[in-house]
Order: structure tokens, then C-alpha cells, then sequence
């Protein structure tokens, strides 16, 4: 198959968005991006827990880090999007709140503002955008709420 390559010759983009892998996820996640917060050219890297893999990491070589300093070094991305979601596998689902998905959220704002913090220290002058996606109408809808 062969198809255009729309981005020849161009090698920045506006954002780095850090998502689960989550098949439940994902699409929507790129449409909130492209849509919501107005983002056009990002690189997208995926990692169980996304924000989880930024706090695990123990040294600068390590994949996550990686994933964050391609599009920042390379591709000179001035945003950095991370996405964590309900119901996260890599934390150890939703089970784990009693369904308090109150508690949960706090849970995951906690989790976001760490690898926040973490990156900061590497990456500062960036925009970081820290965004939870709950689940809302009975789990019939993915609400992007900015943290
Ligand atoms: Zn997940």
C-alpha cells in the first residue's frame, strides 16, 4: 500500500501526548487531542499506565524518558500531554477504589502531578497539559477532564 506522506520535510511538531495503551482508549484520545485541545502535529507514544511509566522510571536512559525526550530533543515538541484513564490496568483497575470514582481521580491527578514533577526538572519552559479520562453515563461516555 502506498499512500502520501503529508509531513515531508517537516521535522517539528507542536506536542508530545503520553497515553495508555489501552484499546478502550486510545481513538478517543487522539480525538480529544486533534479536537478538544486544538493539537494538530504530535508525536504519540504509548506506555501501560502513561503517567505510571514516567513515575517508575529510575534513570534517564529508560524507555518512558525516552518517549518524552524523541519529540522534545528531535522534534523540538514545546507541549507535553499526558493522559491517565479510569479503570487503568497497569494500576491495578478500577477494583481497587470500591467504585469511589472520586477517590480514584484524586488518585490519578496525584500520579499525573508526579510525572509532571518529574519532567520539569529535564523539560522546563514546556506546557504540560494534564488530562483524566472518566468514565461518565454509566460508562456509555469518556469524559477528558483537564487537571
Ligand atoms: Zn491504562
Amino acid at each position: 500500500m502506498k499512500t502520501s506522506f503529508k509531513f515531508k520535510d517537516i521535522h517539528s511538531c507542536d506536542a508530545v501526548v503520553l497515553t495508555c495503551i489501552d484499546f478502550r482508549f486510545w481513538r478517543e484520545t487522539l480525538e480529544f487531542v486533534e479536537k478538544e485541545l486544538d493539537i494538530k502535529t504530535f508525536d504519540f507514544p504509548s506506555l501501560p499506565g502513561a503517567a505510571k511509566a514516567i513515575n517508575d522510571c529510575l534513570s534517564d536512559g529508560d524507555l518512558a524518558f525516552q518517549c518524552i525526550g524523541v519529540p522534545c530533543e528531535l522534534h523540538h515538541a514545546k507541549k507535553i500531554v499526558i493522559v491517565n484513564h479510569e479503570d487503568c490496568g497497569a494500576y491495578g483497575g478500577s477494583g481497587k477504589f470500591d467504585g469511589d470514582q472520586d477517590a480514584e481521580q484524586k488518585f490519578h491527578e496525584e500520579e499525573l502531578w508526579r510525572a509532571k514533577a518529574k519532567l520539569i526538572d529535564k523539560y522546563p519552559g514546556k506546557e504540560y497539559i494534564l488530562v483524566y479520562a472518566r468514565l461518565a453515563d454509566e460508562g456509555e461516555k469518556i469524559d477528558f477532564l483537564k487537571i
